[in-house]
């Protein structure tokens, strides 16, 4: 340990005094200077270090080295004549030097402590991205904490569609309402969109760079007069580009650039990921040829509703569906022309129910509905709808002839709990009511009654 006494309580006096005291290995035992008033007097006697105004006074302090930073030849002399020879006593140029090396290393670790910072601060943006379950959410946290990160006032996402080359926005803060009609934009060759996406980097737009370009009369209008941009990217593959927007003229540091890219990168992972997940997901629940819910989740569901219905002491509604004489089609046009008929059905029941309801391809040319809340009587009407709406369509499959095929649906009602109140039952008194339909002559909706069951 070495005992340390100061000359000078200027700013160089401060400054060692406040990196000395940090250093566990120095003890400053006093600091001198002849005003009273010396900017580093305070300091000292915060940290509890004795100040002394008379150079005199050097003589009763226990010390290893005396540091002069008062810059004067006469005052190292001074205290040259004042102490033994063993200690040492640095003044001057030798004090200068040392006191640069001090401050540097001071930055060194400022540097390294907002590194760690913001690594920190990076790391746990990733656990919220991968926390907030859905991409929609994981998109607008990770907007509104690149604009903590950077300070700006507004800022959007927008993802790029390959297929198009367009840009379209999808969240954006801070923004007027005129602003976020712009909804999509097609990315010019050579343009500023086109570059943002090109670079691996956050490119800054100045106010020149937006006024020069037309394109971005919007923007303009808007008030922004920097705009900083990074692409986001997972694995090579561009999805989009995050814009922080500034009302002000402003420059960035390369640190801070790095840093936004850091958070991109992060952003981009995490967004992908669970868009996958999301893609995955659905693939598992949905339907592949016209997009409605498989079996397997409409049972699910239907679980999920009877036990909902139960506990609220509401209605649930089933409707069962069967095209009426598909085979024909299948044997007259090809299959394709089918599965084209399959997947026109598919979209005239999904514009007959609610968003609540819940549409399923049941099995090859059946469907179902959930309707949860509805009574017999609108599931009937639902079902009325439906069964007329495909009556009246003019399926067109494509075909050469491009013949308008008429088709047919037969449908089955049932309701909890006035029918059942269990859901293999439910489902059976749905198709129970269905096979009416079928056998009273098709394109018919029926509802369960007692009397349809065997006697
Ligand atoms: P019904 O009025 O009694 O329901 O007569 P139907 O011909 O519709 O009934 P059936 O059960 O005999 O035939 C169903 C047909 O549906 C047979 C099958 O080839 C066809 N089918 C089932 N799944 C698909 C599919 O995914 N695509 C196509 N194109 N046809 C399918
Ligand atoms: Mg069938
Ligand atoms: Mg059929």
């Amino acid at each position: 340990m070495y005992r340390i006494v100061i000359v000078g309580g200027g700013k160089g006096g401060s400054s060692l005094l406040e990196i000395f005291s940090k250093n566990n290995d120095m003890s400053i035992v006093g600091i001198f200077d002849q005003s009273s008033q010396a900017e580093a007097f305070k300091l000292a006697r915060d940290l509890q270090i004795p100040t002394y105004c008379d150079l005199q006074d050097i003589t009763l302090l226990d010390c290893d080295i005396i540091v002069n930073v008062t810059g004067s030849y006469t005052v190292t002399k001074e205290i040259e004549e004042l102490v033994p020879a063993n200690i040492e006593v640095i003044s001057n140029k030798s004090a200068r030097v040392i006191w640069e090396l001090i401050v540097s290393r001071e930055k060194i670790v400022e540097r390294m402590e907002r590194y760690n910072k913001t690594l920190t601060f990076l790391h746990e943006i990733g656990i919220l991205l991968s926390r907030s379950g859905s991409s929609e959410k994981a998109v607008k946290t990770a907007l509104e904490r690149s604009l903590d990160l950077t300070g700006a006032p507004s800022g959007s996402i927008a993802i790029y569609h390959q297929e198009e080359n367009k840009m379209k926005n999808l969240f954006s803060i801070g923004f007027s309402d005129k602003f976020q009609q712009t909804e999509e934009w097609s990315v010019r060759e050579g343009g500023i969109t086109e570059m943002i996406l090109k670079q691996n980097k956050p490119v800054v737009i100045d106010k020149q760079m937006i006024e020069e370009n037309i394109a971005h009369q919007n923007i303009i209008d808007e008030g922004i007069k920097t705009v900083m941009a990074v692409s986001l990217v997972d694995r090579g593959e561009v999805i989009g580009i995050l814009y922080n927007d500034y009302k002000i003229e402003r420059k960035f540091s390369e640190e801070a650039l790095n840093i936004i890219g850091l958070f991109a990168t992060n952003a981009s992972t995490a967004i992908k990921q669970i868009k996958e997940n999301e893609f995955n997901q659905h693939l598992a629940t949905t339907d592949g040829l016209t997009g409605l819910y498989n079996f397997r989740y409409f049972k699910h569901s239907l679980e999920r509703e009877m036990k909902k219905s139960r506990e609220m002491d509401f209605k649930l509604s089933l409707l069962l569906m069967d095209l009426d004489h598909f085979k024909k089609y299948n044997d007259n046009f090809g299959h394709l022309a089918g599965d084209e008929i399959l997947k026109e059905s598919a979209i005239i029941m999904r514009e007959s129910i609610r968003v609540m309801d819940i549409p399923a391809r049941y099995g090859g040319e059946e469907f179902a509905v959930i309707l949860p809340g509805s009574s017999k009587e609108v599931a009937v009407s639902v079902a009325e709808k439906i069964r007329l709406r495909i009556e009246e369509n003019a399926f067109s499959t494509g075909d050469k002839e491009s013949i308008n095929h008429k088709v047919t649906v037969s449908i089955g009602v049932c309701t909890f709990p006035d029918d059942t109140d269990d859901i293999q039952d439910f489902i059976d008194k749905a198709d129970l009511a269905l096979y009416v339909s079928k056998h009273a002559g098709r394109n018919q909706v029926n509802s369960f009654n007692s009397a349809m069951l065997p006697k």
